[in-house]
């Protein structure tokens, strides 16, 4: 590992994107000190640096050069009219740039929006999805409180993100579509021509194995040899359950990955089809 550049990764230092990305750059086997996420924390077994910075700058490392890759929300890139690479989707973070209406507005789809005031802590955003859309709207552009500005006249309508929408609704307002869908995603500056490409793309692929990993299960049982076509009709796995005779005469474990999401409904239906001794246990990496 001596001699190589060590390849710089900008993460959010603050806000709600920051516990999820620490978690999986951990799982993903880096091994390094948070330190009160001083600026920079040296990554022991791997050549990256990782650079805390506020989540809204992530973007500019990345573009800057000043960073090779980053995590960031996809709306961010938007909202900061910035065009990276996008090396990896990482299924965290998701949200909805969404409109919403008072309850009681006439107004039912964004199409109704078109000559109204919007107001927005998102402006670059809904000035771009206005200008592809070509659904006019004037943006008044306010940094908090966003929820409040049609009570108190300031605007018809708000563009806000959400991922529940329960905030929303809460303030007595309706959503009425959404603009653009947005989740964490791994960045890569186009301009780095001397980044060690091998260190990012072994980055990506072990931020997948993760995120693989935590969608599986790995599932252990014991049966009967004779139900064993019962059983494999249950668990497709990944290429199909590995079989493997036990001491016991007529005895077999069946071993298959399974959807995390299917485990609840599989259990009762293995058992009733002849399993015993299942487990079920977390995948830590998985590269298909
Ligand atoms: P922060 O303001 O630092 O907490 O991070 C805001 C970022 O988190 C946004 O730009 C989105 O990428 C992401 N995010 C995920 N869910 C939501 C949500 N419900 N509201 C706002 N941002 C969200």
């Amino acid at each position: 590992m001596t001699g190589a550049r060590r390849v710089t990764l900008a993460v959010p230092n603050k806000g709600r994107l920051v516990g999820p990305t620490l978690d999986l750059l951990h799982d993903a086997g880096l091994v390094f000190e948070e330190r009160d996420r001083s600026l920079v924390a040296h990554v022991e077994n791997v050549p990256i640096d990782i650079l805390f910075v506020r989540t809204g700058d992530v973007v500019e490392f990345v573009r800057d050069h000043v960073a090779d890759v980053g995590v960031t929300g996809a709306d961010l890139l938007v909202e900061a009219g910035v065009s990276l690479p996008v090396v990896r989707r990482l299924g965290y973070g998701r949200c909805r740039l969404t409109a919403a209406v008072p309850k009681d507005s006439a107004l039912t789809c964004l199409g109704d929006l078109g000559g109204l005031r919007v107001a927005t802590a998102h402006p670059n955003s809904v000035r771009a999805w206005s200008a592809s859309s070509g659904i006019r709207v004037e943006v008044v552009p306010l940094s908090g409180a966003v929820e409040v500005a049609p009570r108190f006249g300031l605007a018809d309508a708000i563009v806000d993100l959400v991922s529940s929408g329960e905030t929303l609704a809460a303030n007595g307002l309706r959503e009425v579509g959404d603009l653009l869908a947005s989740e964490a995603v791994l960045v890569r500056s186009p301009g780095v021509t001397d980044a060690p490409g091998d260190a990012i793309d072994a980055l990506s692929t072990m931020l997948g194995a993760v995120l693989e990993g935590r969608r599986r299960k790995y599932l252990m049982m014991n049966a009967r040899a004779d139900r064993l076509a019962d059983l494999e009709a249950l668990l497709p796995g990944l290429s199909g359950p590995s079989v493997i005779p036990l001491a016991h005469a007529g005895m077999i474990a069946i071993h298959a990955v399974v959807g995390a999401d299917d485990v609840w409904g599989l259990l009762p239906r293995l058992k009733a089809a002849g399993a015993s001794g299942i487990l079920v246990v977390p995948i830590e990496k998985l590269i298909a």
